[in-house]
């Protein structure tokens, strides 16, 4: 048994003679739980108990769907793997909006006549005098014809329910109860797409997923190719097949890409077949969508990260486009799971093809591929031909010295913008940091802003005109005196996007610009109206943050400015560089995706970073051939796995003592399966008031580390003040 508390294990409970039969695995039950009754799943049977005596079910939850055991198995390996508590793992495959008491479908009260048209005429006449209000509610009821739904039978007459309900009594009228599905995609209508020829390189690539597919066994498949080489069209075409074979599939995306744009794709291929899961649902929406998957109404699933785990039966096939992508990586909450990884796990387990596909692909699934453990197709092409942007890589240091200060823009920046100001083609600038400036420091101590309760500078706002810290959120009026020296002034350092918009708009007065970062899009649906703007010409310029980096298709878009690609160089984790590479891959597929030739220009301090001059070659297999170099010989993923174990708490010298006891038991256990590092402030080493430090655990097989962890922290018994938690193959070392 798991229950939905956290217990922390699994528990026995006997099976009363009442419910053999009627219960089975994933059966939703009621069980004493010391003076308590609890709600929970059953997870297996076994003739043996663990302990004596046990207690029996109570009761079967009989509202609740059971879980599918193929679902309940995901749950238990994600428990299993990423060291979570299983109660935790279920309510990634039970959502909440299906668990929630309450849940069920939505009913709809429909009236009609219980009499002949006559016969209801007759009484409405006789009603009139004594009865009005049964006499106007049989008259809508006679107009309706068939039946009407009772709000709007009450809306019309002016009569309430309980009228309705007199009529019932007296045989006059009848109620009765539909299950309405609330449709999460009202009222929209898509023209049906066909099936594309395939052009020579997308043919190979498909009939290799195809042969997997046909044969219905496990295999995983990754497709290397440049954005709009047609990856999308062979998800879509590899979904088709699927479903002629009978099987269900579910295709993800990053949670940034799920655009409305992205969604009518599938709908217009597959119409009710597609279900989306997407965030802006409500509880009921979700509810509804989850069991039309379920049920295997919709067979095709879209999702970001969290729908690798719907309920689809008879899996045939998983995408995931973009499969590099972090947001696939549940960092902030447990179980911190990466759905490729859960993906990978449900293709083994259910005989379902895994197709993984991307631009840059993550060097972990590439390292596979290049092994012969996945099949590898490539797209070396754009569909239609049409060529890559040119690529200027500008050194920003040479530009300093030209100005003899350091300058934001690029001559090569600005020329290339004036001339599409020229030409009205459009522009998208990219800066991967909001707010004004990055930092505000003393001119005559040096002393860095920082947050009070957190080790990060704070960052100027200048719409609002307020201080604020990006990790936590709070916000501060502005200060024009050093706090710590009371004598300097302070200078703003750095540059956000709102100083970029600026200084973009003196430059050319007359350029209009769109800005989308976290601060434009805090209300629902800005993001949709600023990329609808921009794409029907109200601005010449998009400037924005990673919002703008991934999926968008703007044709008149001729001109990618990259205003500092050193952004991630700059973060000490082992990933720097391929983020880097990625980043520029991706913002620069944003150009040339019409009729004219794009144009990138990328600024840096480091212009011969091999990152950087992979990306101006388009040249993945010279960037993964430069980066293995530096895995290879730190032994760091894909080579090898992290595990990093973070403690926390407010004392800062007992989270440092504790977490370097916990580091010294990890070494001493796991001797020479694993090297343990650490235990380090973490990057950022206060956050919220709360002091981070973290060891980092490099091994080769995950399963000896979470064992250890495990053990260490049962027999360590830390102290209530310091937190530990446990990412397996963590996305960021922050
Ligand atoms: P990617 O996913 O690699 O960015 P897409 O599949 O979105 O590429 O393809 C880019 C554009 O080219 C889309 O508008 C798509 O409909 C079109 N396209 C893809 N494959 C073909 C094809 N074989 N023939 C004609 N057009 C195609
Ligand atoms: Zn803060």
């Amino acid at each position: 048994m798991a229950l939905e508390v956290a217990v922390g294990k699994k528990l026995d409970y006997a099976v009363p003679e009442k419910l053999r039969g009627s219960i089975d695995v994933g059966s939703s039950v009621r069980v004493p739980l010391g003076s308590q009754m609890r709600t929970g799943y059953v997870v297996s049977f076994s003739d043996q108990p663990s302990f004596e005596p046990v207690k029996e079910i109570a009761g079967k939850v009989a509202s609740r769907f059971a879980v599918p055991r193929k679902l309940l198995e995901v749950a238990e390996w994600v428990s299993d793997y990423y060291c979570a508590p299983l109660e935790t793992a279920l309510k990634c495959v039970v959502p909440a909006s299906v668990r929630r008491p309450g849940a069920r479908f939505k009913e709809i009260a429909l009236v009609k006549r219980a009499r002949t048209i006559d016969a209801t005429r007759e009484a409405c006449v006789r009603s009139r005098r004594g009865a009005p209000k049964q006499a106007a509610a049989l008259e809508v009821l006679i107009k309706a014809g068939k039946e009407i739904s009772l709000k709007e039978l009450c809306e019309e007459s002016g009569c309430s329910p309980a009228t309705v309900r007199r009529l019932e009594e007296m045989g006059l009228a009848k109620v009765e109860k539909r299950r309405m599905e609330r449709l999460a995609l009202k009222d929209e209508i898509y023209l049906r797409s066909e099936p594309k020829t395939l052009n020579a390189e997308q043919q190979v690539v498909f009939d290799s997923i195809c042969k997997d597919v046909d044969s219905g066994a496990h295999a995983v498949h990754l497709i290397e190719g440049v954005t709009s080489s047609g990856k999308t069209e062979i998800y879509l075409q590899a979904i088709g097949r699927t479903l002629e074979k009978g099987k269900s599939s579910i295709m993800l995306v990053p949670e940034i890409s799920l655009t409305p744009q992205t969604i009518e794709r599938f709908r217009s291929r597959f119409g009710e077949e597609v279900a989306v899961l997407h965030h802006r649902l409500s509880h009921g929406e979700r509810h509804d969508q989850w069991h039309k998957i379920r049920q295997g109404k919709a067979r095709i699933a879209v999702g970001a990260r969290s729908a690798v785990f719907s309920p689809s039966p008879n899996l045939g096939l998983i995408v995931l486009d973009e499969e590099h992508d972090a947001s696939y990586k549940q960092s902030e909450l447990c179980p911190t799971y990466h759905a490729r990884d859960v993906a990978l796990y449900r293709g083994r387990n259910e005989n379902a093809v895994v197709l993984l596909g991307s631009a840059t692909p993550s060097l972990e699934s590439f390292y596979k591929a290049a092994r012969g453990k996945y099949c590898l197709g490539r797209l070396s092409k754009r569909v239609d031909d049409r060529p890559l942007p040119r690529m200027t890589v500008v050194d920003m240091k040479r530009e300093a010295d030209k100005r003899k200060g350091a300058a934001i823009f690029s001559d090569a920046l600005l020329n290339a913008i004036e001339k599409r100001l020229e030409r009205s083609e459009q522009t998208m600038v990219f800066l991967n940091r909001r707010g004004y400036s990055t930092a505000l420091s003393c001119r005559s101590c040096g002393e860095v802003l920082e947050c009070e309760d957190c080790s990060v500078a704070l960052k100027y706002h200048k719409k609002d005109d307020l201080l604020m810290c990006h990790v936590c959120g709070k916000v501060s009026p502005v200060v024009t005196a050093c706090p710590s020296c009371k004598r300097g002034t302070l200078a703003y350092r750095g540059v956000g996007t709102q100083k970029v918009e600026r200084l973009l708009k003196r430059i050319f007065p007359q350029v209009r610009i769109l800005r989308m970062d976290r601060d434009t899009t805090r209300q629902k649906d800005s993001h949709f109206k600023i990329l609808r703007d921009f794409k029907v010409g109200k601005a010449d310029v998009l400037l924005g943050t990673q919002m703008i980096s991934k999926g968008l298709h703007f044709e008149n878009v001729t001109l990618v400015g990259i205003i500092s690609a050193d952004t991630c160089l700059h973060v000490h984790d082992f990933r720097a560089a391929e983020r880097t590479f990625q980043l520029i891959m991706h913002v620069s597929g944003r150009a040339g995706r019409g009729e004219v030739p794009g144009e990138v220009v990328v600024q840096t301090f480091r212009p011969g970073h091999a990152a950087v001059l992979a990306a101006k070659a388009y040249d993945y297999a010279m960037f993964y051939r430069e980066e293995m170099k530096d895995r290879e010989e730190l032994r760091y993923p894909p080579v090898g796995h992290l595990v990093s174990v973070t403690m926390t708490g407010k004392d800062e010298g007992k989270v440092k003592e504790e977490a370097g006891k916990v580091a010294r038991e990890l070494a001493k256990r796991l001797g020479e399966r694993a090297k343990v590092l650490g235990p380090a402030p973490a990057r950022i080493v206060r956050a919220k008031k709360m002091y981070r430090y973290k060891a980092l655990v490099k091994c080769v097989e995950v399963a000896p580390v979470t064992i250890a962890y495990k053990n260490v922290i049962r027999e360590l018994k830390l102290p209530r003040s310091v937190r530990v938690g446990i990412d397996v193959d963590p996305v960021s070392l922050d």
